[in-house]
């Protein structure tokens, strides 16, 4: 049957059953017009002319706010509007539903009388449960060729999301939604206490998988957290909830037909609500609900990895570290995820495998299909999903450029990097995951500058065991295969939490409380047993450790005498220790400023942590996007800092690098070079850029254009003006 045909019987079956004059169903187009399609009782000669605008009378009415109307007496609906194409002035009663599909609104569903009637709930259920079946002859195409006018229907219609930039660079390919929706065949039950009774034991099974996860030790369970469980077990026994399905069910609905149908509500309420204490409880039960359905429909796929394309972009509305890899890198073009910050346990995994990811795509997951194009920028946290050709075009070229850079980054990876005028810049790469060590190798680093110990802290369950720690240790150095590499101690708190470290305080001011060096001082037991893997890791090699968050020199003493302590008990016990061992502070509070001659006596090398020590000289919040960005990092203020620490490094002869984001943006890297800071260490993908330009540099004339600011200027952009200039004249990009 042609998919008109089909929809002109709906409607006719409609009509008929519900003793309604006039039945109707306008479909939502790309263009926001909501078009008649059929109807009977309506003029036929209006279906497909008939146009509304969204919000317009009481059918656009219905589709924007994707809430039914039920009206004995529509005219005096103060949204009432006339069409005379239609004919529809004889008709006092009104019932209208949003057709919806997995939250979003595509069309509207409408039954009319001429006599005043109020129609009962029980009709309107009925309504909406015909209008989900045609919302699934929309989404499958079948009506999309209809249109008059030509117009696409919204559901292919191109759609960007400004979400926020979380992993730079630019993925093309096509969706995979990481919880696929089920697709549910059968819509009517023969047998409505049998329908009724797969839901019931559906639910008891539910309940009882959310109990055994809530027993198990590890409460880390696909990425989530006890608290989400503990509601989620609150809400499986939730009596609207589940009365609602049963409604449903009853109405003549199988069970999945039932708990999509109340999902599909729920969800499109969701997009209306802004409170974000409801919103997370409504996603909540969203999340129940695809459980639910996935229990209900067992032997259907779980998990869309198998069958995932060659470009697979990941569209989730959130996800647990492991989950993301649990995917096969290769075919990875990107990640966009509705929630997810800069600090989420997925969004460290995803950068450290070089993915990009846009978080904060509210809508995305609703918006989007199986299989549809997609783009992630992530450098602007833009999405463009279904984009146009052009939009397209554009994206493909700058990936290709980008590619290109690439290539010619590889081509300088064995090449020394050393400055035009012969001074040697070395560079390092920071790490902290296992997926990190191949880029070792492949960036061409001369070592790892900064190991941020805390990530494995930060994406496992329960606090890692001392024989865990030693072995990614130990595979660290290994990887590194003889090049130098520092491990930074345990640097928790802050922004850098633990879900399972339950003595963590609330916290108004975490950048300034109980953290890294604080709480590892307050706290030996973690420090002592990582500082033993670490030693036992390291024996018959070098091993280099480094001290987060130092902020005054007594904590090394207290760092350095527990260090000791563990040293004489391993070779009392004896166990092999490293060849060397070179103990050394990161600078990150300004306060060290005041005292770095004893800093540099003290310890065996120095790391700038630029990044908290920009935040506490500017008093500005380096997680804040309002804040972050407001202050020049080359202002002469700060790299007139940074210079007295290259100087009183240089006059102690201790070794200095600095490891903080700007040592990887080639302009700031030249600066630091300039200043003297001449060991960097940043993230694998900035070694080929920064070597790059430290190669064409010709360091003294550098030095001398930016003196006069760095000695006189006071503000401005004056010092990244002269280095961008001079990176101009001599084509180096930036
Ligand atoms: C820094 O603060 O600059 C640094 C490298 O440490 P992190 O970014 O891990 O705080
Ligand atoms: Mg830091």
């Amino acid at each position: 049957m042609a998919p008109q045909q089909r929809l002109d019987r709906i409607v006719a079956q409609i009509a008929q059953s519900m003793v309604a004059e006039v039945c109707s169903v306008y479909a939502l187009r790309a263009d926001g017009v909501l078009e008649l399609y059929a109807t009977v009782g309506l003029n036929p000669k209006a279906v497909h002319q008939s146009q509304l605008r969204l919000g317009q009378g009481l059918v656009g009415t219905i589709a924007a706010s994707s809430r039914p109307l039920n009206l004995a007496e529509a005219q005096k609906h103060p949204a009432f509007e006339y069409l005379p194409e239609t004919g529809e002035e004889l008709y006092n009663s009104f019932l209208g539903v949003p057709i919806l599909r997995a939250g979003r609104t595509l069309g509207v569903l409408v039954v009319q009388n001429e006599a005043h009637r109020a129609y009962g709930d029980d009709e309107g259920e009925a309504m909406e449960t015909v209008a989900m079946v045609i919302g699934e002859m929309i989404a499958t195409g079948d009506l999309r060729s209809l249109s008059s006018a030509g117009v696409e229907l919204d559901l292919a219609k191109p759609v960007t999301h400004h979400g926020q930039p979380l992993s730079e660079g630019i993925g093309l390919g096509h969706v995979v939604l990481h919880e696929p929706r089920v697709v549910v065949t059968a819509m009517f039950n023969d047998d409505t206490q049998a329908e009724l009774e797969r839901l019931a034991a559906a639910l008891s099974s539910l309940r009882l998988t959310i109990d055994d996860m809530l027993s198990r030790g590890d409460v880390a369970f696909e990425g989530e957290h006890r608290d989400v469980l503990e509601t989620y077990r609150m809400f499986a026994h939730d009596k609207g909830w589940v009365q609602r399905m049963e409604e449903a069910i009853r109405n003549g609905l199988t069970a999945e037909a039932g708990v999509e149908k109340v999902q599909s509500d729920m969800r499109a309420r969701l997009s209306t609500v802004t409170d974000p204490y409801l919103r997370e409880r409504m996603s909540d039960f969203d999340d129940l609900a695809n459980r639910l359905l996935r229990q209900l429909i067992s032997g259907e796929p779980s998990h869309g990895a198998k069958s995932l394309p060659e470009d697979a972009i990941i569209v989730a509305r959130h996800m647990g570290a492991a989950e993301l890899l649990d995917y096969p890198r290769d075919r990875l073009r990107g990640l966009v995820l509705e929630e997810g910050a800069p600090t989420s346990h997925v969004v460290i995994v995803a950068r450290a495998m070089n993915i990009p990811v846009a978080g904060g795509a509210k809508g995305v997951v609703a918006m989007s299909d199986s299989g549809d194009a997609i783009i992630v920028d992530g450098l602007s946290g833009h999405v463009h999903l279904r984009p146009q050709p052009d939009v397209e075009a554009a994206y493909a070229e700058k990936v290709r450029f980008r590619a290109r850079r690439q290539e010619e980054y590889r081509t300088l990876r064995d090449r020394p990097s050393v400055t035009a005028d012969g001074h040697p810049v070395s560079l390092l790469m920071n790490a902290g995951l296992l997926v990190d060590l191949p880029q070792v190798e492949q960036s061409g680093a001369a070592g790892i500058g900064l190991f941020r110990t805390e990530l494995q802290f930060m994406i496992a369950a329960t606090f890692p065991r001392a024989e865990a720690q030693e072995r990614l240790y130990r595979s660290v150095l290994d990887a590194a295969a003889g090049r130098p590499v520092t491990f930074r101690t345990l640097d928790i708190g802050g922004d850098k939490v633990l879900p399972y470290f339950r003595n963590a305080p609330d916290e108004e001011n975490p950048a300034l409380g109980w953290r890294a060096m604080r709480l590892a001082l307050d706290r030996p037991g973690l420090l002592r047993t990582q500082v033993r893997a670490l030693l036992k890791a390291a024996s018959g090699r070098e091993l280099r450790l480094m001290l987060p968050m130092v902020t005054e020199l007594h904590e090394i003493d207290q760092a350095r005498a527990l260090i000791m302590r563990e040293v004489k008990h391993l070779s009392r016990f004896g166990h092999g220790l490293p060849l060397t061992l070179r103990i050394g502070a990161m600078l990150e509070v300004p306060s060290l400023l005041f005292d770095l001659d004893g800093l540099m006596e003290k310890v065996d090398f120095v790391s700038i942590g630029s990044n908290d020590l920009f935040q506490f000289m500017y008093a500005a919040d380096r997680g804040n996007s309002r804040v972050a960005d407001r202050f020049e990092t080359l202002s002469p203020t700060f790299l007139r800092a940074l210079k007295s620490i290259a100087d009183a490094a240089a006059r102690h002869e201790t070794p200095l690098t600095l490891c903080g984001e700007i040592a990887g943006r080639p302009l700031e890297a030249l600066a630091l070079a300039a200043l003297g800071i001449t060991t960097l260490s940043m993230s694998p993908a900035a070694i080929g850029p920064v070597k790059a330009a430290i190669l064409k540099t010709d360091m003294a004339a550098l030095r001398a254009a930016i003196a006069d600011p760095l000695e006189n200027g006071s503000t401005g952009a004056d010092i990244r003006d002269i280095i961008r200039e001079y990176a101009e004249a001599h084509a180096i990009a930036l």
